[in-house]
């Protein structure tokens, strides 16, 4: 039994919300955009990359890697470089095979970016594709669940004022939620008042997370931390500019409140110097980035380490949803998933059956593999 077909698929979704709020109305629907002071390029449709990989019996098993803009990118990457020596290889052997695609452009500096987004979303579909074959369940696979169901924060609450946003929160609670994270970085004074008047609004017992964006200095990170530690902030995360591990270490070092990093990190070596340095409390990686196997082994790491693991869920749909479920579940050093209740909504649009999230808690696809099918007519429907 072999792979016989690997066919990488781009998808771009239209939307009425952007991930984070208010798409710009001026602008080309086609175009990307920045969201100042955010510096990062947004897409005004939801957009992602699937991989489906078939073996000669027909199984088939579903990967995706997060792609928020350009996912021809990966899926050229996949068709191009990882299609081809993926093909006629036992399904089975995914350890080994991921040491292969890592290799083929190792020596020419590929080891992070789109490269690992590629092999990260073939590596979830041959975990899916395993579970199928062997009929059991990705958690099962990764050595079984620690939890029944798995830990979220609502992450977002993409609204212009701090009273919006406590009544957008209070409806979640209303709900059962009860852990949120802002996304702030929009100035020392604003960001802890908008978590002030979330915890006024909220009380002592809802965990509160701030996202800063990476836009601040180390000295202007270190005020707002302490700020963030009187409202017993649970993390705070991406304070200062990624490639910076030193100053995260000072900045650890200095405030109480724990310090989030890793959705820009893809493998155990990117990690590496993080947990060395101790300039990172608690892991962030995001599975559409870091695939199954690599973000395993990263958490056994941090777990040496005792730094726990809040793997990072943007706009990655059904498939990155469910894998990152299964991962969170076969880790013993979880903190906590994250939650983005729009973009759920439309991963669940993609699902022959949903996932499902309540009362603060998603539930453990019980199928085999990943547990979830996407309909691959609705795919097409809905491409944009
Ligand atoms: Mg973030």
């Amino acid at each position: 039994m072999g792979i016989s077909i690997v066919e990488a698929i781009p998808l771009r979704i239209k939307r009425d919300e952007a991930y984070l709020g208010g798409i710009p109305q001026a602008a080309d629907p086609a175009a990307y955009f920045t969201r100042p002071p955010y510096r990062a390029l947004y897409s005004a449709y939801f957009e992602t990359a699937f991989v489906k990989i078939t073996t000669d019996d027909g199984i088939i098993g579903w990967g995706e890697a997060l792609s928020p803009v350009a996912p021809e990118v990966v899926c050229t990457i996949i068709e191009q470089l990882l299609a081809p020596v993926l093909m006629g290889r036992d399904p089975l052997d995914g350890n080994v095979l991921w040491n292969v695609m890592y290799d083929l452009m190792r020596e020419r500096g590929y080891y992070g970016g789109f490269m690992l987004d590629a092999i990260s979303a073939c590596d979830t579909a041959l975990w899916d594709l395993r579970g199928k074959l062997l009929n059991q369940p990705v958690y099962k696979l990764l050595g079984g669940a620690f939890r029944e169901r798995i830990p979220c924060y609502v992450s977002g609450l993409p609204r212009p004022t701090a009273e919006e946003r406590v009544s957008l929160a209070l409806e979640f609670v209303e709900d059962g939620f009860s852990a949120f994270k802002l996304a702030a970085g929009h100035g020392l004074r604003a960001d802890a008042a908008s978590v002030k008047a979330l915890r006024d609004a909220l009380g002592e017992e809802t965990a509160l997370l701030l996202d800063a964006h990476w836009v601040y200095a180390l000295d202007e990170a270190v005020q707002l931390g302490h700020a963030l530690t009187d409202q017993g902030v649970g993390f705070f995360e991406a304070p200062i500019n990624p490639e910076d591990i030193e100053s995260h270490a000072r900045l650890a070092a200095a405030v109480a409140v724990p310090i989030a990093h890793g959705e820009t990190e893809r493998t155990r070596y990117q990690f590496r110097p993080w947990l060395m340095q101790k300039a990172a409390d608690i892991l962030q990686p995001d599975v559409g980035r870091a695939g199954i196997s690599e973000t395993i082994k990263i958490a056994a790491m941090a777990e040496a380490f005792n730094v726990r693991m809040a793997p990072h869920l943007s706009v990655g749909l059904g498939i990155c949803i469910s894998a990152s479920i299964h991962v969170a579940a076969a880790i013993p050093n979880l903190y906590m998933l994250e939650y983005q209740p729009p973009v759920f909504a439309i991963a669940n649009m993609l699902l022959e059956s949903p996932l499902i999230c309540e009362a603060g808690y998603y539930e453990i696809p019980s199928g085999a593999g990943l547990g979830v099918e996407l309909d691959e007519g609705r795919l097409l429907d809905l491409q944009a």
